[in-house]
């Protein structure tokens, strides 16, 4: 396997409860999945381009200082400066030093309403795809444009998807189109593939959540696109037992959305030859597993892997996981 790991995460110290902080904010997927990666110190900023020796020099491609990492980047940054001090975080912010993210953010949350974090999350992302455009597209923003941006985001989600939230845990008995924690003691391993044809790649994610909707443990990898959907499908399943053996000790229930591989693996149908070897791989890694059910999901339930697997195509050999799953997976992959 190709996958390379980062240096231990500085923000490590963060328990799993804390991490669910960010998951439990009332803001799109990709904004906590944005601000996961940055308080784990995973972002591809120059300094940490500079580490993975993909870059020549850390220096920060915007205002020239020494080492661009992840706070300078969101925080201390000219531009991101100028963006702050637009809003209500300017006084929080000042006197803030160097730190991780998590950290900041919890500062933040001491003082501030959970949708004051969500705003100040919401930011964070906004700063950081205004820095990428002016980096990979040299388009220069007028520092207004973040702060709208961000909180466009907010509102969208306000309106669209809390409503669509509520209506749903409203229907929940009648409508099974949701995703669904795992009964008490299990966890659940939800899987996806996607595909990006002209670089015949794909992403792979999955995610790991127990049976109150808490995080477990999330990973990414990409691989190469052998002109067939259901293999990566399963190249993912495969991951995610892998995952799954490494940090969940009871009972596991592994969802994909895509049901010629879960039928294959179930052999409710015959493995077709291309899949054969994965399909009677994962048959072993769920023999090892005492109490384990694979399920087919509809797509609109899996949206989480979905989103990992999408960025699993950016970010490259990049793996992530949450803080104390960190020795398993290292274990898991070398
Ligand atoms: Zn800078």
């Amino acid at each position: 396997m190709s996958l390379k790991f980062k240096d231990q995460p500085s923000s490590s110290t963060a328990s799993p409860t804390e991490w669910n902080a960010i998951w439990k904010l009332e803001i799109p997927e990709k904004v906590k999945v944005f601000m996961w990666r940055a308080a784990q110190d995973l972002l591809p900023t120059a300094g940490n381009l500079w580490k993975r020796k993909a870059l020549h020099d850390p220096w920060c491609p915007r205002c020239g200082k020494k080492g661009e990492n992840v706070f300078h980047a969101l925080i201390k940054c000219k531009f991101s400066q100028k963006v702050w001090n637009q809003t209500k975080f300017k006084e929080d912010l000042e006197g803030m030093e160097n730190q991780d993210m998590f950290t900041a953010m919890k500062a933040i949350a001491e003082k501030r309403n959970t949708r004051d974090v969500a705003l100040f999350v919401s930011l964070c992302w906004a700063i950081w795809h205004s820095r990428n455009l002016f980096i990979f597209e040299r388009r220069k923003e007028d520092p207004r444009l973040p702060v709208a941006r961000a909180e466009a985001t907010m509102e969208v989600y306000r309106k669209v998807k809390v409503p669509q939230m509520q209506a749903e845990s409203r229907q929940k008995s009648n409508n099974e189109q949701t995703w669904k924690p795992p009964p008490e003691g299990y966890v659940k391993v939800n899987t996806d593939a996607a595909i990006y044809m002209e670089e015949q790649k794909v992403g792979l994610g999955i995610i790991i959540r127990d049976s109150k909707g808490d995080f477990v443990a999330a990973a990414m990898k990409t691989s190469k696109f052998i002109d067939n959907i259901a293999y990566a499908e399963a190249e993912a399943i495969h991951l995610g037992m892998n995952v799954a053996e490494a940090v969940a000790s009871g009972p596991v229930i592994v969802e994909s959305d895509c049901s010629e591989v879960v039928n294959q693996i179930l052999g409710r149908t015959g493995s077709n030859l291309e899949l054969l070897w994965i399909i009677s791989d994962i048959q072993k890694q769920m023999q090892r597993v005492k109490d384990i059910k694979m399920l087919f999901t509809p797509r609109i339930c899996n949206g989480a892997a979905h989103d990992l697997a999408k960025m699993a195509l950016k970010v490259n050999d990049y793996v992530q996981w949450v803080g104390t799953c960190l020795p398993h997976l290292l274990y898991l992959f070398s």
